[in-house]
């Protein structure tokens, strides 16, 4: 290969960061202790003070969400078929029925109408995602939850420093959750985090993430529900910390870097390029479809030789409800025409702190030339 591999995604994590990390090894305290107390506090203030506990993955924090808002079998959640697929398969595990509802082609995220359409008496609660980290219409969909009596658990794995009308996503509304894994905009290794309201919500939380586990007098506990174990370790915690206040950084360069893939392809886009959205969007992902009917192409074959040319390209998402466990319970193709157009064209092209605009004009030299190399060969 002529220039070094460029994947789609890489974390950045700084020697300060690596340094604090011995030291927490070295400690002697692995577990959930200060650092888990002193990340959490982190993400308080920087999400406006609401209350946030730590645990070890998005999906995890969906879960606990869906039991904070005591979601079980013969609940309805509506929800999108255009996420990775934790953002639903959740929802099973409760017991619940994720009753899904199509997307914008652009946006990728849940069309209202449709969500409001899809309600019925069964209806519990709403969970939405934001797509790339441009958020969906928070007014609208907070007045459709109090119209209809329903929790709102945002998926907000994409989301992290997203804003809408200037408030962080997080800073306001129901149940929040976040993803701290490696390709999201801030990660602990694994890890994620929810934001709740209440005091009883968050100790609910605690006990859940800990087997249930509830503490009496020093040394004496009971149990009365059967939780997860889903705490935190302060190793996962302090990268945490390394990277929140990292965070505001890295996704202005994010914004930069997206601009610049904007900028280039104003004019001769071979690809449909996502929503744009504004300068609260945290471009968790650049992922244009790429129109392989018009084309006449393989996707496959565009990302095999992309890889060829030593440029990453990843697919963020499949359509869930085309996925076997899915159509086991009875989802079919056409039933959510703009999700599967996109789980059949979505290409993730590069986009993380590290790179320098170069490297987007790299990518875009290197689309048009596979395109032409195909062309060539048909
Ligand atoms: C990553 C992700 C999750 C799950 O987060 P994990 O930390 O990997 O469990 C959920 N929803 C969306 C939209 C995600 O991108």
């Amino acid at each position: 290969m002529p220039q070094d591999f460029l994947p789609f995604t890489r974390p950045s994590i700084d020697a300060t960061t690596m340094d604090a990390v011995a030291e927490v090894l070295r400690s002697g305290w692995l577990a959930s202790g200060s650092k888990v107390l002193e990340f959490e506090a982190a993400l308080s203030a920087y999400l406006g003070g609401r209350s946030v506990r730590a645990v070890t993955s998005g999906t995890a924090a969906l879960e606990i969400a869906l039991a904070v808002a005591d979601i079980g079998p013969g609940d309805e959640v509506i929800t999108t078929p255009m996420s990775w697929c934790a953002t639903s398969n959740v929802i099973l595990r409760r017991g619940a029925r994720p009753v899904f509802v199509d997307v914008d082609l652009d946006s990728r995220n849940l069309d209202l109408d449709a969500v409001e359409a899809a309600i019925t008496p069964r209806t519990r609660a709403i969970l939405p995602v934001h797509f790339s980290g441009l958020p969906i219409d928070q007014d609208r969909l907070y007045r459709l939850g109090r119209q209809h009596g329903l929790r709102i658990i945002e998926d907000a794995a994409h989301a992290i420093g997203s804003a809408w009308k200037g408030r962080r996503i997080g800073s306001h509304g129901d149940l929040v959750c976040f993803s701290f894994h490696p390709n999201k905009n801030m990660t602990t290794g694994e890890g994620g985090a929810i934001v709740a309201s209440t005091p009883q919500e968050v100790e609910f939380i605690e006990t859940y993430r800990f087997n249930g586990v509830m503490h009496r007098a020093p040394g004496e506990f009971d149990v009365s529900f059967a939780g997860m174990k889903a705490n935190l370790s302060d190793i996962a915690a302090q990268i945490g910390l390394g990277q929140l206040v990292r965070l505001e950084t890295f996704n202005a360069r994010r914004r930069e870097l997206a601009a610049h893939y904007y900028a280039r392809w104003a004019s001769n886009c071979p690809l449909r390029l996502p929503a744009r959205g504004d300068e609260d969007h945290s471009w968790h992902m650049f992922a244009p479809l790429l129109p392989v009917d018009r084309l006449g192409l393989s996707r496959a074959d565009f990302i095999a030789r992309m890889k060829q040319h030593g440029i990453g390209v990843g697919i963020h998402y499949p359509a869930i409800h085309l996925l076997s466990a899915y159509r086991g319970l009875g989802w079919r193709e056409g039933q959510f025409p703009n999700a599967e157009r996109v789980g059949r064209e979505t290409i993730t092209l590069p986009l993380f702190p590290a790179m320098a605009l170069q490297d987007v004009d790299r990518v875009i030299d290197t689309v048009h030339a596979v395109l032409a190399e195909i062309a060539h060969a048909a």
